[in-house]
């Protein structure tokens, strides 16, 4: 068992942490396995959020952790200014062989926040090659989230990550989100009203200036504010609407992507094509940081040829972008996605999954349960208690019972690993059931 002093808690800041809480009562994980968190105390914990949804094959797949080790050995770095290594190209080319038809190129970053942050400004630096520079404005949603760089959280739509980093980019709009309780509440997978949320779009166009406007960004399926799915029609409409206006769409599939919806993006779940798709967390099963955009072969192509011959064409890039370590990682991750049929056991389990989160509505504080591939939301109403309060105390229910959910605001969200079998979807409901009756 290891332990951990006052004063080595002290130095790491943590993220998105409430530091002082957590440090008067520290949970660390010491390892993991397939479903399992292994906490220094001893305890064991059912991982219902696959990491920070991220770990879609499971905690410590073997062969990860061997093309880890492996590449480790023979090269650990090289940089892609200018140099390459075989594994990033090996990796982009399998990458863009399962993207949707027409994405054929891919920008890697090191996280998320770096991948919508790169998408928008490949977004920018398109319009700019075309000669169209004024496209300037980013259009994102209310309740999206992009990460925490400035591109991102300028896109993004949650006040409570802004209020602390004052004015971010300039021109950036937010259409509504599609959240409806009044009429979609316990929807199973996408809800049906809610198309024409799209249509605000247009109306916003109408006040900016469509030829001002240079992306719209969106997650298909809202994550982190709750697990929002988008009503049927609704993504469709932004995509034509887009088209109609010159703008690119871009999808972040940070979340959604790799298999969360049982398909290797959620662009093929819905039949949309964005312009630009931004990837991280299951690109490598989490196991080594990396992130991307997945670009259209229009957008790459309009900047390769509108560069001089011998000039950088797109000036942007990481010092570990296509790094050695994160391109084994994600070679393997994608093998084991892909041989171990990881994308279709997701299909087949999520119709029990969507059952056994819908026997929750029984339960008088839920107040809507969502649900589509493998990720639900089950949110809380403030009938009998504040929804917050609750969602965090059924959270430390859960995680003393071994089964770590993750509370957000007033809900309940949850994204396990892909490889879950029913016995642990029953073990994950049966839980969180018990402790929304006791509390
Ligand atoms: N986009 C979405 C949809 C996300 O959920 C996240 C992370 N939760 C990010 C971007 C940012 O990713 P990262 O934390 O790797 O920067």
């Amino acid at each position: 068992m290891q332990q951990l002093n006052a004063n080595s808690l002290e130095a790491f800041w943590m993220p998105f942490t409430a530091n002082r809480d957590f440090k008067k009562k520290p949970q660390i994980v010491t390892g993991a396995s397939g479903m399992y968190y292994q906490m220094n105390n001893g305890h064991r914990v059912l991982d219902a959020i696959a990491g920070l949804w991220c770990v879609n094959a499971g905690h410590g797949h073997p062969k990860i952790v061997e093309a880890i080790q492996k590449q480790a050995a023979q090269l650990g770095f090289a940089s892609s200014f200018g140099l390459g290594h075989p594994l990033a190209f090996e990796y982009a080319s399998r990458l863009t062989s399962v993207a949707p038809e027409g994405l054929d190129h891919v920008f890697f970053t090191n996280s998320g926040s770096e991948a919508t942050d790169t998408a928008l400004k490949l977004a920018l630096a398109y319009h700019h090659a075309r000669g169209e520079g004024q496209r300037q404005r980013i259009i994102g949603r209310q309740r999206g989230y992009h990460g925490v760089g400035f591109g991102g959280l300028s896109a993004a739509g949650m006040g409570a990550h802004k209020k602390q980093f004052g004015m971010l980019l300039p021109g950036a709009a937010h259409m509504p989100h599609t959240h409806d309780l009044a009429r979609n509440a316990f929807s199973r997978g996408q809800p049906s009203h809610g198309a024409e949320i799209a249509d605000t779009l247009e109306q916003m166009l109408q006040t900016y200036d469509p030829s001002t406007v240079a992306a719209v960004i969106v997650e298909p399926v809202a994550g982190s504010t709750g697990v929002l799915v988008p009503p049927l029609g609704y993504l469709e409409r932004l995509r034509e609407i887009c088209t109609r206006y010159g703008i690119l769409l871009i999808f972040d599939e940070v979340v959604t992507g790799f298999g969360r919806l049982g398909r290797p993006f959620a662009a093929d779940r819905f039949a949309i094509t964005p312009d630009l798709i931004a990837i991280a967390k299951g690109m490598t099963n989490g196991a080594v940081p990396m992130g991307g955009v997945i670009s259209s072969n229009e957008i790459c192509q309009k900047l390769m040829e509108t560069a001089p011959q011998g000039t950088v064409e797109f000036s942007h890039g990481y010092t570990y972008s296509g790094h050695p370590l994160a391109s084994a990682a994600a070679l393997a991750a994608l093998d084991v996605y892909v041989n171990e049929g990881l994308f279709e056991h997701a299909t087949l389990i999520e119709p029990v999954w969507e059952e056994h989160a819908h026997a929750l509505k029984a339960v008088p504080a839920v107040v809507d349960i969502r649900n589509i591939g493998l990720l639900a939301g089950i949110e809380l109403g403030e009938e009998v208690a504040s929804g917050k309060a609750m969602a965090k105390k059924v959270y430390d229910f859960c995680f003393e019972r071994g089964v770590l959910v993750r509370p957000v605001a007033n809900t309940i969200v949850l994204s396990p690993p892909l490889v879950i079998s029913e016995a642990e979807i029953a073990t994950v409901f049966s839980t969180i059931a018990a402790g929304l009756k006791t509390l």
